[in-house]
């Protein structure tokens, strides 16, 4: 039996306003039309999440996977839609600021010296939020600390150093540790790999591979890279311009992916031993957020776009054996382009 859904997202969009810089605005006093702008960074997306489940969510830089992901672990409140966390809303607007509901849902950012701060030591770090919201008795977390960070595989003798003291590999075990010393039942990881060596990557893959299997782990893991994405996730959604194009099983979108977008990011990824022809960089740039194209927002790049993908947008529907689980967002699949 499938598991029910622990994170619910249902139709959720977020706009942010792009206020005028000094130039529009001693335009705008001299008379000149300028106004305030709105970058539509997602648009309408539902995604669930079940239960020891972990998806990845991939894209180009600005298709709006850090802001969902952000939604997700209730650091911004929607626009539009809402996100359910085991059944209440994860975060909630009061007056300005947002506010989190729940430390059942914790994030880890892409660069753990920017998230870590710089002035504490990183025992106190990974400790300061179980006994902030009482998960351990403040006397029993410095054994904690050191349980954690022992988990992680950092020599639990150095929680006493800041995180100057460390490497970026080690800055991003200690951010891990922190994230679960909060006992989560959801980890949104950002980029977590993404300012790491190569070398490093791979090391700081196989410690969530280990935790994600001993802890049953339920995660987004947000990647713009395919490759790191494919090992560590069951469920893959691919997001373009704030829309999700194409959902898969990790093994049937690596296999044959369904949308054009998504064989264009395979295509573009180079392969060792393929030479200049073994891949191809996708067509043009990314459109901006600010004025996005009518219709399919991929039909500027797309090498089979027809008249109806500047007209229509295409909705994200089933696509492939029924049961499969794929969705893709692409006339293609349902009637053609003309
Ligand atoms: Fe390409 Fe049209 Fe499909 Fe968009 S809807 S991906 S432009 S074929």
């Amino acid at each position: 039996m499938t598991a029910p859904a622990l994170l619910d997202i249902q139709q959720v969009s977020k706009r942010f306003v792009k206020p005028l810089n000094l130039g529009e605005r001693i335009s705008a006093w001299l008379g000149a039309q300028a106004a305030a702008q709105t970058v539509r960074a997602v648009t309408g997306v539902s995604l669930s999440v079940r239960k020891g489940e972990v998806v990845g969510l991939v894209g180009e830089s600005g298709c709006g996977k850090s802001t969902l992901g952000r939604m997700a672990s209730g650091i911004y409140t929607p626009s539009d839609g809402q996100v359910l966390f085991d059944g209440s809303p994860v975060a909630r607007q009061q007056g300005r600021r947002t506010v989190k509901q729940t430390t059942r849902v914790q994030m880890v950012h892409q660069d753990p010296f920017s998230s870590l701060n710089p002035r504490m030591r990183v025992g106190d770090t990974v400790g300061e939020g179980p006994v902030t919201h009482g998960l351990v008795p403040a006397r029993e977390a410095d054994a904690y600390v050191a349980r954690w960070l022992d988990r992680v595989g950092l020599d639990s003798g150095l929680r006493r150093r800041f995180p100057h003291q460390f490497s970026g590999g080690q800055r991003q075990r200690i951010a891990i540790a922190r994230a679960l010393a909060m006992q989560p039942d959801l980890l949104v990881l950002d980029e977590p790999v993404a300012s790491l060596d190569v070398s490093i990557q791979a090391q700081v893959l196989n410690l969530f591979m280990d935790l994600r299997r001993d802890l049953n782990l339920t995660a987004i893991f947000i990647s713009h890279d395919l490759g790191v994405v494919r090992h560590v996730s069951d469920r893959v959604v691919i997001m373009y311009l704030g829309r999700i194009v194409e959902v898969a099983p990790t093994p049937a979108l690596y296999a044959a992916p369904k949308h054009p977008y998504t064989r264009a990011l395979f295509d573009s990824v180079p392969r060792v031993g393929v030479g200049r022809q073994g891949f191809v960089p996708i067509a043009g740039e990314i459109p901006s957020p600010l004025a996005p194209p009518p219709g399919c927002h991929f039909h500027p790049r797309c090498a089979m776009a027809g008249p109806r993908c500047s007209r229509e947008a295409p909705e994200l529907l089933p696509v492939g054996a029924v049961g499969e689980g794929r969705l893709a967002a692409c006339h293609l699949h349902t009637g053609g382009t003309d």
